[in-house]
């Protein structure tokens, strides 16, 4: 109920009944409880002129936005960024740590985060304790239902339980989640795949990750290691991942991939960056420009791979810099339309959305708000018992 009201804005109990399938005697039942519990406000209906309509105006129901401070935090190679927003989304305020080392032990990575959100706190002079809840999005292999990580590009250690690690810093209730599934809660709740409840997001940065969204819910795989698009293999004995296999296609498209390429092709200053490469080949280098073709005919392949998996209505590819422009080429379309079953319909639309580091963070802090909403609403069914 709490996400058809937050869906809504403010919404009569009547029609809350109406959307939820409730009967209107247990929305009233429901309604008393978040009431009470603070979770919840009645607004007044404004005063309207007379339209000869008989019956009392209703009062609607909406989120308390005060009922909590709700931090989505999203480590990235070189920076921590953190958002802090209220219950009723509204964004309060954002920060970007640097990092000066982009793998660390747990423990330091934990120092790193709660600095971070420390500062972010006092630049919008908010108290760390008034914080409910927060959500670290991370790079890997993460089971979010327990907060684990399995393996991530930003800790030096395997099989990390971040959770417990950041619950001996931080007396809230705590979320990890993969970073490209709050990219695709990001862009189904403000983003490209509002009104679509199929969709994919691909997300370019250091490494390639992939949210799937089924019937609007993001589809995780049983471990917690599901849809990852940038591990799945695209050559025998291929190039070294990240992940310490060989052939992953990341190896290939990632940011570290292509910078390695440059520096091992080339004995002339190398490219710092993924700008600095794509520079390179718009100004005509023939070794820039044929590092970046091949991880568009790469991309391609894996584009084609996903579509006669999934079938999906749309697939955003999503990325911190806007230089990933060579990945979405007519080429790389029409390589992938030639490798896709074809049938007689028309092909999943794909398109590019380039956000800041800010998106992360925000589909982190959209995701913490669900989860303790529905801790609020456990505790009082179960104080209810
Ligand atoms: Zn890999």
């Amino acid at each position: 109920m709490l996400e058809t009201i937050r869906a809504q804005g403010a919404i009569a109990r009547i029609d809350i009944a109406r959307e939820t399938g409730m009967s209107p005697a247990t929305v009233t039942a429901i309604s008393a409880e978040l009431l009470e519990a603070g979770l919840i406000r009645e607004v007044q209906p404004e005063a309207k002129p007379t339209t000869g309509k008989r019956g009392r105006p209703r009062v609607s129901l909406a989120l308390r936005g005060d009922a909590h401070k709700i931090a989505g935090i999203k480590v990235a190679h070189s920076s921590i960024t953190v958002l802090v927003i209220d219950f009723e989304g509204n964004e309060l305020v954002d920060h970007d740590m640097p990092l000066v080392q982009a793998r660390m032990e747990p423990e330091q990575l934990c120092n790193a985060i709660v600095t971070a959100l420390e500062q972010c706190c006092r630049k919008g002079s908010i108290g760390l304790a008034d914080i409910s809840g927060l959500c670290v999005g991370m790079a890997g292999l993460v089971d979010a239902t327990r907060n684990f990580v399995y393996w991530s590009s930003s800790l030096t250690s395997r099989n990390v339980d971040m959770g417990a690690h950041l619950g001996q810093h931080l007396n809230c209730a705590i979320f990890v989640e993969n970073d490209a599934n709050l990219v695709a809660k990001a862009e189904h709740l403000f983003g490209k795949g509002r009104d679509v409840s199929d969709f994919i997001v691909i997300t370019i940065e250091h490494g390639v990750g992939m949210g799937v969204v089924i019937d609007d819910e993001i589809y995780r795989g049983t471990r917690g290691c599901g849809a990852e698009f940038g591990h799945t293999k695209v050559q025998l004995s291929g190039a070294l991942c990240q992940c310490g296999q060989r052939g992953c296609l990341e190896a290939y498209v990632g940011d570290y991939a292509l910078l390695r390429e440059a520096r091992l092709l080339s004995d002339e200053a190398t490219p710092q960056s993924i700008g600095q490469l794509s520079a390179a080949a718009r100004e005509g280098d023939a070794l820039a420009g044929s590092i970046l073709e091949r991880a568009g005919r790469m991309f391609a392949m894996g584009l084609a791979n996903i579509i006669n998996i999934f079938d999906p209505e749309l697939i955003i590819v999503s990325g911190t810099h806007s230089s990933m422009d060579y990945l979405l080429t007519p080429q790389v379309i029409e390589e992938m339309r030639q490798s896709v079953v074809q049938v007689d319909a028309p092909l999943p639309e794909v398109v590019q959305h380039s956000w800041g580091q800010l998106m992360w963070a925000k589909g982190a802090a959209a995701y913490a708000v669900e989860k303790v909403s529905a801790q609020c609403v456990r505790r009082l069914v179960l104080d209810a018992v």
